[in-house]
């Protein structure tokens, strides 16, 4: 998975695309960003278990997920009923996007579940990238241990190479 950062950016990066020639609007950042980070409310869930990976990039990470917090979000938060379709591909596309990059770091992966599962539930498989794009976020097995674990060179590494391939695409989006 990569950082909170790189998927806080990455919903920078898609509110950019997706709201061009419209005046800038801090709640509608604030809702890309939010539902840019949702899915990794799963390792929120394995603190309970102390055991905080053990969720992780299973079905909360998946396409079904992302279908269902659509649905659950627009209901919510949209007012006008014929902007509902709208909202729900928005709220989908954004959660999904988070799926498809915590995908595209899967090469990296150190912890089980080894890649994440894209298709659910039309396919149980847990699907790792090729190629190494983004690197996992090493992190802590147990509670106790979970957050100095984040404290380590190769995060360091990580957040840096998040932080130049999207702030260089936010730039390049920012010119276009
Ligand atoms: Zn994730």
């Amino acid at each position: 998975m990569p950082s909170p950062i790189g998927h806080s950016l990455s919903g920078i990066l898609l509110y950019q695309i997706f709201n061009k020639n419209v005046r800038y609007d801090t709640r509608r950042l604030f809702l890309y960003i939010f539902f840019s980070n949702l899915p990794d409310i799963d390792l929120a869930l394995g603190f309970f278990v102390n055991n905080p990976n053990l969720y992780h990039q299973s079905i909360v990470h998946s396409l079904g997920a992302a279908v269902f917090v659509g649905l659950i979000a627009s209901i919510l938060i949209t007012k006008r009923k014929e902007l509902f379709l709208n909202s729900f591909l928005l709220f989908s596309g954004i959660y999904y996007s988070h799926v498809v990059l915590d995908y595209l770091a899967s090469a990296s992966d150190t912890s089980y579940p080894y890649g994440v599962a894209l298709l659910w539930p039309l396919s149980n498989e847990h699907y790792v990238f090729p190629f190494m794009i983004f690197l996992d976020i090493w992190r802590g097995k147990s509670n106790e241990t979970f957050f100095l674990g984040l404290f380590n060179y190769h995060n360091l590494q990580a957040i840096m190479i998040e932080l130049v391939l999207f702030l260089t695409l936010i730039i390049i989006e920012d010119f276009d």
